[in-house]
């Protein structure tokens, strides 16, 4: 591992940031690497949303609003694709008709990278792509804690009878054991609710809940203790779905609430996990037709490069070095 040459995003001083393919961050393709320790990839899938549709153009969103990440992050003061190996794994083939067959088909590409010791950073697509991802996560490390930013509970229990959408991720994943109850914690929520025994229902489930009201009347580093301390130093799962942010920073979403946190609250939670080990992470829920001048998209390119920084700052799992890319295992975009 010590010997092996690290391929870094391709210079804006060689090649202007607007040209050339979009990769997260300008990244090297996973074929273009022989070992992947993180891996970028897009989970292009929005048949399990509730009202507005088109986070399936996410991924794609995302890479293009990530042409201008430089590679130093003064806030955490690392470069993090000079530390791990990081590439840009394309987007999974998802089956846009079958929330089942998709959920199976997610699992079974994330597994794939996960497995032999790759962390991934998934863009989606909805939010019906964490229970999959969950479920690969699980598989390596047992259940996780699992830091949860997002307006909305998504621990509801069916919808028209369906009981896995991006409203339920987090009740499916209770109930098959891949969170750690005594770990576990929503952050930024608001918003209206079917009943009270929605808050009540949730945290049964495992969750702790700190609101969007709360960061309106408490210091910001008292809010970071909180889910710090909720988080302890077990393993963590952060999944953000964009929505946790104010329509005002986050217009490109499905299902906005009034009232959230800024950008700048959320990249400074994400900093604070630096130290914590962060066994994988996805973005969420950006849909671009409700976006305006990349906002959306450039919000979500840094949540996910801060979600890198603060990976990199903890070695890849001891008993591996990287995954070697000895397949492709997804389309590459
Ligand atoms: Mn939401
Ligand atoms: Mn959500």
């Amino acid at each position: 591992m010590a010997d092996r040459q690290i391929v870094g995003p391709v210079s804006g001083t060689d090649v202007p940031r607007y040209s050339g393919p979009s990769t997260f961050a300008r990244l090297p393709r996973v074929d273009q690497v022989e070992t992947v320790d993180i891996a970028v990839i897009g989970a292009p899938f929005d048949t399990g949303v509730s009202y507005r549709p088109g986070a399936r153009f996410g991924p794609t969103h995302i890479r293009q609003s990530s042409r201008l990440l430089r590679p130093y992050n003064p806030a955490l003061d690392r470069a993090p694709f000079s530390v791990l190996q990081v590439a840009d794994a394309g987007d999974m083939t998802i089956n846009p008709f079958s929330i089942d067959a998709a959920v199976g088909e997610v699992q079974e590409q994330a597994a794939s990278w996960t497995s032999r010791g790759t962390r991934l950073v998934t863009l989606g697509g909805d939010h019906t792509i964490a229970l999959p991802l969950l479920r690969s996560v699980h598989a390596e490390h047992g259940p996780v804690a699992v830091l949860h930013f997002d307006a909305h509970l998504d621990t509801w229990d069916t919808y028209f009878g369906a009981p896995i959408t991006h409203g339920t991720p987090f009740r499916r994943a209770s109930e098959e054991g891949l969170l750690d109850r005594e770990g576990s914690v929503h952050v930024g929520l608001r918003g209206s609710l079917y009943d009270k025994l929605d808050l009540a229902d949730d945290a049964r489930l495992g969750f702790q809940q700190l609101t969007s009201r709360q960061f309106a009347v408490e210091r910001l580093d008292s809010m970071i203790d909180a889910m710090l301390v909720r988080l302890g130093d077990r393993p963590v799962y952060v999944s953000v779905d964009i929505d946790v942010l104010d329509p005002a920073h986050a217009p490109g979403t499905g299902t906005p609430e009034a009232g959230g946190l800024t950008s700048r609250e959320l990249l400074e939670l994400l900093r604070a996990l630096d130290g914590r080990h962060v066994v994988g992470a996805d973005v969420v829920e950006v849909a671009p037709a409700y976006d305006h001048a990349e906002l959306t998209g450039v919000a979500a390119s840094h949540v996910t490069y801060e979600l890198l920084t603060v990976m990199a700052g903890t070695a890849t799992d001891a008993t591996h070095a990287g995954a070697p890319v000895s397949e492709t295992p997804t389309d590459l975009s």
